[in-house]
C-alpha cells in the first residue's frame, strides 16, 4: 500500500469531501470538515481509516498533511461565511515549523484565518505538553480556531480543558449513539455544561436522528454534523446546500420535521 498511497499524493488521486457543521436548530450550515479519500484503481475507494495510519507510521503524514490543508484552503477560500475544518495528525504537529506551515499554506491559499479550524485530538498535547500550548496560542492569536476531536474516546482528562488553549471540542458520535440511555444522557449533558462553563463551543458529531438533534440542542449544543444532515459531500453538493438552507423559500427552513439533507440535494 505504501508505494501506492505515496503515488497517489503526488498523483492528485486524492480527494476531500466536506461533512456540513450546522447550528443546533440545523437551520444555519456554519462550516465543513475535509475528510480525505483515496480513489485507487485498484482498491476502488478507499476510507480514512484505511489509510491515514499507514501515511502516519510510514512517514507520509506530512505529505498527506500538506495535500489535505493546501486542497481544502483552496476550495474553502470561495466560500461565503462557511469556515472549514481540518483534521491534523498528531505527527504533522509536531513539526517545528507548524504553525508557519500553516499559515503560509492558508495565505497562498486566500482563505481568512478566521474561516479556518484545525482539529486535533489530545495525542497531539501529550506528545510535548509546552510545545503544544506555545503553538496552539500562536494559531488563535492569529484568528484560526482550535478543535479538541474525539473528545471522551480516550483519556482526555479534564484538566485538559482548561490548560489547552482551545475555542471548542467535539463530542464523539459513540457517546451521541448513547444518548437515548440514561446514563448516556447524563454523561453528555455534564460535557456540554462544563465546556459551556469554561468558555468552550461544543460541536457533537454522529447525529442521525431527530432524537438526538432535540436532546443535544436542548443540552444547549452550539453545533451538531452527522447523517442526520448530510454524509460528507463534494465542495459542489455543499454550495448547491449551503443555498438551499440560505434560501428563505425553502419550506424545510421554517420548521419541518425532516432536516435538508445535502446528499439529497445536488
Ligand atoms: P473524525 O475527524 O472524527 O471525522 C468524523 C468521521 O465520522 C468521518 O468519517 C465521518 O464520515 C463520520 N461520520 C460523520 N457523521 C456520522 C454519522 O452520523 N454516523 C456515522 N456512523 N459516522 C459519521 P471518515 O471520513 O471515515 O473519517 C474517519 C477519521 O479519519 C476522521 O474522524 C479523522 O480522524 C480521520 N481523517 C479523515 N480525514 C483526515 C485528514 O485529512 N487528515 C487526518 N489526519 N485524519 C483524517
Ligand atoms: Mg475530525
Ligand atoms: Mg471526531
Amino acid at each position: 500500500m505504501i508505494p501506492d498511497l505515496s503515488a497517489a499524493i503526488r498523483n492528485n488521486d486524492l480527494f476531500l469531501h466536506y461533512q456540513p457543521q450546522v447550528t443546533a436548530d440545523g437551520l444555519t450550515l456554519v462550516a465543513a470538515e475535509a475528510l480525505v479519500r483515496w480513489r485507487d484503481p485498484r482498491r476502488g475507494l478507499v476510507q480514512p481509516a484505511q489509510f491515514v495510519h499507514v501515511a502516519e507510521r510510514n512517514g507520509l503524514i506530512d505529505q498527506l498533511g500538506c495535500w489535505v490543508l493546501e486542497n481544502a484552503c483552496r476550495e474553502a477560500a470561495s466560500w461565503d461565511a462557511i469556515s472549514v475544518a481540518v483534521n491534523v495528525s498528531p505527527l504533522q504537529f509536531r513539526r517545528h515549523d507548524f504553525v508557519d506551515f500553516v499559515t503560509r499554506t492558508a495565505s497562498d491559499a486566500g482563505l481568512d484565518f478566521r474561516n479556518l479550524e484545525l482539529e486535533i485530538t489530545e495525542t497531539s498535547y501529550f506528545d510535548d505538553p509546552a510545545r503544544a500550548e506555545d503553538s496552539l496560542r500562536e494559531l488563535r492569536a492569529l484568528g484560526i480556531r482550535i478543535a479538541l476531536d474525539d473528545f471522551g474516546v480516550g483519556y482526555s482528562s479534564l484538566s485538559l480543558l482548561r490548560r489547552l488553549p482551545l475555542d471548542k471540542i467535539k463530542i464523539d458520535r459513540s457517546f451521541v449513539a448513547e444518548v437515548g440511555l440514561a446514563d448516556g444522557a447524563a454523561i453528555v449533558q455534564a460535557v456540554v455544561a462544563l465546556a459551556c462553563a469554561l468558555g468552550l463551543k461544543v460541536t457533537a458529531e454522529g447525529i442521525e436522528t431527530v432524537e438526538q438533534q432535540r436532546f443535544l440542542a436542548a443540552c444547549k449544543c452550539h453545533f451538531l454534523q452527522g447523517y442526520l444532515f448530510s454524509r460528507p459531500v463534494s465542495a459542489t453538493e455543499l454550495t448547491a446546500y449551503a443555498e438551499r438552507l440560505r434560501d428563505p423559500r425553502d419550506g424545510r427552513r421554517s420548521g419541518g420535521d425532516e432536516p435538508l439533507r445535502a446528499q439529497d440535494i445536488a
